[in-house]
C-alpha cells in the first residue's frame, strides 16, 4: 500500500537489456531499461554534466555562505571530482580545488568537526583533490589544517556532526591518500569516546546505544547504523567487535515485521524509508558487516533491507539524504557484495526513474527538489552524483558513508 511519501513502485521486477532501438515500448521510462548499459550511461553522464554546469558556483560569483557538504558548496565540489573520475576534464579538478579553498575560507571558527557538515569535511577533501592534483604543499597544508582540528568534550556520537562524523573522514584519508596518514592513536582516542558513552547508555539491556538531540536513533544520519558502519572501519579490540556486531543483531531482531528499521529506540511508526532514518542506511552498514564479518546473517538482513527499499523506496523526493537517489545507493551495494545482476537492475531502474521523470514532477510539484535544489544531500546534485557513479557501478559509493 503507498502512502503520500512515495510513489508505488510498478517498474517491471526485471527488463534484459535490448539491442539498441530494438521494439520500442510507448513508455520512456521501460525504453530506457531496456537500452544497453554503455548507452544509458553516456546518457546519464550527458544529463549530470549538464546538472553540474548549472550548479557550479562560477556562476554564483564565488561566494561560499553555506560551505558544508550537506547542503553547500563543499557538496559541489564533490560532485565535481566525481565528474572528473569519470570524464577526465581538468577544468573540472581546477574548479573543484577553488571551491574547497573558498569553503576552507568560510568554515574557519567554524564549531563543526565532521566530514558531511563540518571542517573534516574541507580539509579531508581538499588534501585528497591537492593530492590527485600532485600538489604535495597543499595536500600538507590541509592535512596539517586536519590535524588541529580539536573534538570538543561534549560532542554527540553520530555521523553528521558527532565523533562518528570525524571518524569517518580519518578512514577516507588513510583509505585514499594512504594507511597512517592518520594516526591510529588519533583514532583509537575518538574510538574510546565513542565505546565509553555506548556502553554507558546501552545500560547493560542492549550492547551500544546512543543519543543526539535526548533521542536513541537508529538510522545513518544521526544513529546506530551510522556509528556502527564507521565503527567497522576501526581498529577494534575482540569485545569491540563483539558490541558492534551484537548492536547490529539487536537492530536485526527488533526491526519492524515489515522489515523496514524504527529510526528511533522504541518508535512504532513504520513510515520513514530514508538513508537518514529507515532501510536504507542500514541496508549499506548491513551490507558491510556482511563484507566485514563474512557472516551469512548480515548479508541476508541486507538483502532483506534491499526488499523494503525495491517496494517503499521510490521517495516522492529526489535528494541522496530522504530521496530516490540515495535509496539507488543500497542496490548498487547489493551488487557489489552479491554480483547479481538483478540488483543491478534495482539501481538502474530508480537511477532510470529519476532521469525519466525527476525534472517534470519536480515542475509540477509532485517531487520535492529539496530546499537546497542544486545541492548534493537534498537536491538534483545528489542526482547528478548518482548519474555519474552508475557509469561504473563496481566503483559506486555512497557519498561520505561508503570508502
Ligand atoms: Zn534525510
Amino acid at each position: 500500500m503507498a502512502d503520500d511519501r512515495y510513489f508505488p513502485n510498478e517498474m517491471p521486477d526485471y527488463i534484459p537489456e535490448t539491442p539498441h532501438s530494438q521494439s520500442p515500448a510507448s513508455d520512456s521510462l521501460i525504453n530506457l531499461l531496456h537500452l544497453p548499459y554503455k548507452i544509458l550511461t553516456d546518457r546519464l553522464n550527458k544529463a549530470a554534466l549538464s546538472i553540474k554546469d548549472t550548479e557550479t558556483w562560477v556562476a554564483k560569483g564565488n561566494r561560499v555562505g553555506d560551505f558544508s557538504l550537506y547542503t553547500g558548496a563543499l557538496g559541489t565540489a564533490l560532485l565535481l571530482l566525481k565528474a572528473y573520475q569519470v570524464n577526465g576534464d581538468k577544468n573540472d579538478l581546477a574548479i573543484c580545488s577553488d571551491i574547497i579553498k573558498a569553503c576552507d575560507y568560510a568554515s574557519r571558527g567554524s564549531g563543526r568537526v565532521t566530514f558531511i557538515c563540518g571542517q573534516a569535511g574541507v580539509c579531508a577533501l581538499g588534501a585528497v583533490v591537492a593530492n590527485h592534483s600532485g600538489d604535495d604543499q597543499l595536500c600538507r597544508q590541509y592535512l596539517t589544517r586536519f590535524g588541529e582540528i580539536k573534538l570538543p568534550k561534549d560532542l554527540p556520537d553520530e555521523l553528521l556532526y558527532g565523533r562518528a562524523g570525524f571518524l569517518w573522514a580519518c578512514s577516507f584519508l588513510n583509505n585514499t591518500i594512504g594507511k597512517d596518514t592518520i594516526s591510529s592513536t588519533r583514532m583509537r582516542a575518538v574510538v574510546d569516546e565513542i565505546m565509553k558513552s555506548g556502553r554507558h547508555l546501552a545500560k547493560g539491556r542492549r550492547p551500544l546505544m546512543f543519543e543526539w538531540h535526548g533521542k536513541k536513533y537508529w538510522g545513518a544520519a544521526h544513529g546506530l547504523a551510522g556509528i556502527m558502519n564507521v565503527l567497522m572501519d576501526m581498529d577494534l579490540k575482540p569485545n569491540e567487535v563483539e558490541h558492534v556486531k551484537g548492536t547490529l543483531r539487536y537492530m536485526i531482531k527488533n526491526r519492524f515485521p515489515s522489515g523496514n528499521y524504527p529510526s528511533s529506540e522504541g518508535s512504532e511508526t513504520d513510515r520513514l524509508v530514508h538513508w537518514c532514518h529507515g532501510a536504507p542506511g542500514v541496508a549499506l552498514t548491513l551490507v558491510k558487516a556482511a563484507k566485514v564479518f563474512g557472516s551469512e546473517e548480515f548479508l541476508q538482513a541486507a538483502i532483506d533491507a534491499g526488499e523494503v527499499v525495491w517496494n517503499r523506496g521510490l521517495l516522492k523526493r529526489v535528494g541522496i539524504c530522504h530521496g530516490i537517489s540515495g535509496n539507488a545507493y543500497v542496490f548498487l551495494s547489493l551488487y557489489q557484495l552479491t554480483g547479481k545482476p538483478e540488483f543491478l537492475y534495482r539501481a538502474k531502474a530508480f537511477t532510470c526513474f529519476l532521469h525519466d521523470r525527476a525534472q517534470t514532477l519536480i515542475s509540477a510539484g509532485v517531487m520535492h527538489g529539496g530546499d537546497r535544489p542544486y545541492s548534493l544531500f537534498e537536491g538534483i546534485g545528489g542526482m547528478a552524483y548518482l548519474f555519474l557513479d552508475v557509469t561504473e557501478p563496481s566503483n559506486a559509493r555512497f557519498p561520505a558513508y561508503e570508502l
